[in-house]
């Protein structure tokens, strides 16, 4: 399972792969089903193989296998009626997976495809890159099978009432701070907080970011995750004297992280020739109309289909996956997991991409990311790459406790030199361990030993 692509293996290193392969070897055979989890945890372990090679106090403090392991799942039901007055169930999640460093943090998720396997892969690699974020927040993660797409306002609004009726019992401003993600932007978060509100009798406007500006919402939240990866991504250009000054840019989705990744693209000179849906891509070889997708998508809730109706010189074409066969200088997967296999790598590779940065979480596979480095394109992983949205809510909940409303001009500043930072972070960690191209590698070691390095300090909790 885990090895080093070298002759000669030292004793010490044979003991740290003896230790991965068999806590590894553990979690499959406990959790044969959850793959998304089980993918993840091994693109963790191996990256960190040289870390436990050179400080060995955490094998000894076993680290990995408590890592690995969430401090608290909560399963539940959620009951609703719909607008037929029928009884219906979904079910709810919260993963309450490490609060070293801070109380639990991570988005909400309402989406069918939802199951614990999701659930603990997304709350495992939202540890890291929180701590990468140098802020004091934990990871976490939640959400529901539910699919919010077809459903009214009434429904939404009933739905989420319940999911919070459960939650209400284990979050808080300290313990536990959800956000929005897939499915759950700020209508869904306001329904959550008034029924939080309601259910505690108090105002604890800390309590879930993405919130409204009107009741405790940052100022910049809503595009910090799409501006942000367009940050770490002009850092990896910089890096390489290289810019977006008339690059050709794809986007998959055209949710919040792709809407504004393409906003701040195209600021920075890039042209973004194609992005996506759940039902497929448009691509325009001239650059595609930035105005149309928000008001298909933010306004009108409409497919990005509709887009060639007022652009008929664009292409429409029903399958969205295929969007990684268009010709780009720079791609960013910003829709959901293992969207970008061996084959799409291969074609983009060979369409000459340049960078291909992580907008979603765990977008590309891991032999996806292995040829990627393999063939020296520029690639940043998720956890370093879409961290702002967490960062900006982390500057949320730092607002909402000095009860204080920033200007959005502050909020991009601070959100610039936290990209900057995190880049910085794992290009050390990644020239340290003496892998200096590998930013995967850099961004799991240099999120790691922060909250491993905590959990030691604290004891065997
Ligand atoms: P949204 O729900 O706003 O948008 C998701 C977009 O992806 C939509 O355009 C959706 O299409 C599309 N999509 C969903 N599933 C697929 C699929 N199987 N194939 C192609 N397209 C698909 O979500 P976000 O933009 O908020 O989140 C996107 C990703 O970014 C997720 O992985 C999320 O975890 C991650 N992320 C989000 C953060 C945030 O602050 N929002 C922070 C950090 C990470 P359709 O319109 O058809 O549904």
């Amino acid at each position: 399972m885990f090895s080093l692509n070298k002759k000669t293996i030292t004793k010490k290193e044979q003991a740290v792969l003896d230790y991965m392969n068999r806590i590894y070897k553990k979690l499959e055979e406990r959790d044969p089903h959850e793959t998304e989890f089980l993918q993840a945890a091994k693109m963790l372990f191996n990256s960190l193989i040289p870390v436990f090679v050179k400080n060995s106090t955490y094998m000894e403090h076993n680290i990995l296998e408590r890592i690995i392991e969430p401090e608290r799942i909560i399963m539940f039901r959620v009951p609703w009626v719909d607008d037929d007055n029928n009884m219906r169930v979904n079910r709810g999640y919260r993963v309450q997976f490490n609060s070293a460093i801070g109380p639990y943090k991570g988005g909400i998720r309402f989406h069918p495809s939802v199951n614990l396997s999701i659930m603990k892969f997304l709350g495992l690699t939202q540890i890291f890159k929180n701590s990468l974020t140098g802020q004091p927040i934990g990871g976490g993660k939640g959400g529901a099978d539910f699919d919010p797409k077809g459903k009214s306002d009434q429904e939404i609004m009933r739905f989420c009432q319940s999911y919070m009726t459960e939650l209400v019992n284990h979050i808080g401003p300290d313990t536990d701070i959800p956000a929005g993600d897939i499915g759950v932007g700020k209508r869904e978060i306001g329904y959550m907080f008034g029924q939080y509100k309601r259910l505690q009798g108090a105002y604890h406007a800390g309590v879930l970011t993405g919130k409204a500006l009107n009741y405790g919402g940052s100022r910049g939240r809503t595009e910090a995750t799409g501006y942000g990866t367009i940050y770490f991504v002009d850092e990896m250009l910089k890096d390489n004297n290289l810019s977006f000054k008339n690059a050709t840019l794809i986007t998959s989705g055209s949710g919040n992280v792709a809407i504004y990744a393409m906003e701040k693209a195209i600021k920075l000179g890039a042209k973004v020739v194609a992005c996506s849906d759940s039902s497929g891509y448009v691509y325009d070889p001239n650059g595609l109309s930035l105005q149309t997708i928000k008001r298909l998508k933010l306004t009108e809730s409409a497919r990005i289909s509709e887009y060639v109706n007022t652009h008929p010189h664009a292409e429409y074409f029903d399958d969205g996956s295929k969007i990684w066969s268009v010709p780009c200088d720079i791609a960013l997967p910003c829709a959901t997991q293992n969207e970008i296999d061996e084959d799409s790598a291969k074609s983009l590779i060979q369409n000459g991409v340049r960078v291909v940065a992580e907008g979603a979480n765990m977008p590309c596979t891991s032999e996806a990311i292995d040829l990627f480095i393999e063939n020296n394109i520029l690639f940043g992983p998720a956890q370093a790459v879409n961290a702002g949205g967490v960062a900006a809510s982390a500057l949320e909940m730092a607002q909402n406790s000095s009860r204080l409303a920033w200007s959005a001009e502050e909020v991009d500043v601070q959100l610039q030199v936290i990209m900057k930072r995190i880049y910085r972070r794992c290009t050390k960690a990644a020239q340290t361990y003496k892998q200096p191209k590998n930013l995967v590698v850099g961004s799991n070691i240099a999120g790691f030993t922060k909250v491993a390095d905590t959990m030691i300090d604290l004891g065997n909790i």
